[in-house]
């Protein structure tokens, strides 16, 4: 058995301690001592980072008692050795662990809702409880935490024996061999734990719940506290600043001034689309119609506008009409149409010439291929009389 020191004190960054034996195994070194400071993957959080003297410590695991560091170095038993946890790293999780004790307290004590899952990754930490909270129960259990954090509570650890156990009230009652150490957030939250936890409350620093999404019939919530916290304020409160400069809007207005932009686009595209259609009657009539086929190659038309156009040209009287939008450097897109030819020949032959594709049906034909101007109106001379 590896003497845990974290469960000691949760504040043990460095310690020494003596190799009891290393093993080489396809992880790396694989390092057993008498006493460690690091804590190991479980209960939803990773292992602790740090460094063995100079070796760097990947990964902490504990089976049966003993706790096995696996590290980029060997150590030779018998040895002494010093140990160094990464602390911003550690702290940043007690934030995030202390957290969620207060929230599933808080969850727990109102709605008698389990904590069913929890998660504490690198950058976010989520919750699932199982059954429902509003966005405004959100709203009040946030506000609860944060109070809880601004009385700085001390937060207490105890091992109860079995009889005192058996009268006391308290979350995550698994049968659990051996002692059960119960962690205690006064006023808020009894759970039997064994993770490293902050001394008191006031450490955690703000907790935010910024998300909430229904999973399995209840919910998960994503928190972030303390230093992450900060970091995600760091974020918005750089998008909104830009946001606001962009839009020349006081911060607080932002998303009002975003709607009011978004209506102004609306209406802009509306009026795009009237102007298109104006401009295309025009284009229609001043483009003549003297021709078995009227060839038209335009840069600026979008999106149904040569087809529009095409329709146009043959309601003027025009036998047969191809449009092509683009440009010879993009490609063009085409239409081609008529009332009363087939045009689906014409449609295979350029395609062919050009590595074109696409194709309709004898009224009608839509594709795009690569060509120059001129040689794609050669090829449709061939078939059609222009
Ligand atoms: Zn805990």
């Amino acid at each position: 058995m590896t003497e845990k020191l974290f469960y000691q004190d949760g504040y043990v960054k460095e310690f020494d301690a003596t190799v009891l034996s290393c093993e080489q195994t396809e992880k790396g070194y694989l390092v057993v001592l008498d006493r460690t400071g690091f804590f190991p993957e479980g209960g939803g959080q990773y292992a602790d980072p740090g460094w063995l003297g100079e070796a760097e410590v990947l990964d902490v695991q504990e089976k049966e008692g003993t706790i096995y560091h696996a590290v980029t170095a060997p150590f030779e038993a018998g040895t002494s050795v010093h140990g160094k946890i990464d602390w911003d790293i550690r702290f940043e999780r007690m934030q995030q662990h202390t957290g969620e004790h207060i929230i599933s307290g808080i969850v727990h004590g109102r709605f008698g809702y389990e904590n069913v899952g929890f998660h504490l990754a690198d950058d976010y930490c989520t919750m699932d409880f199982n059954g429902p909270i509003t966005k405004e129960e959100l709203k009040e259990i946030e506000l609860e935490a944060n109070k809880a954090v601004f009385r700085n509570l001390e937060i207490g650890i105890a091992y109860p024996s079995k009889e005192e156990l058996k009268t006391m009230e308290y979350r995550s009652k698994i049968e659990i061999e051996g002692k059960v150490r119960i962690v205690t957030v006064p006023g808020y939250d009894v759970c039997a734990c064994c993770a490293p936890h902050l001394r008191s409350t006031g450490e955690i620093g703000l907790i935010k719940l910024v998300n909430m999404a229904n999973y399995k019939g209840g919910e998960r919530i994503t928190m972030l506290c303390g230093f992450r916290a900060l970091a995600d304020y760091e974020i918005k409160e750089k998008n909104t600043k830009a946001i606001s400069a962009l839009l020349s809007a006081k911060e607080y207005e932002v998303a009002d001034a975003v709607a009011h932009l978004k209506d102004e686009l609306g209406a802009m595209k509306g009026k795009t689309v009237s102007l298109q259609q104006k401009l295309l009657a025009y284009r229609a009539e001043e483009i003549p119609v003297d021709k078995d086929m009227t060839v038209i190659f335009d840069a600026d038309l979008e999106g149904n506008a040569p087809r529009e156009l095409m329709n146009r040209m043959l309601e003027k009287g025009a036998k047969a009409c191809a449009v092509f939008a683009g440009t010879e450097e993009a490609g063009y897109r085409y239409v081609i149409g008529s009332k009363s030819e087939d045009v689906r020949p014409l449609c295979k032959k350029i395609n062919e010439a050009f590595q074109g594709r696409g194709g309709g049906k004898a009224e009608m034909v839509q594709g795009s291929l690569h060509g120059a101007e001129e040689k794609i109106r050669a090829e449709i001379a061939d078939v059609f009389c222009i």
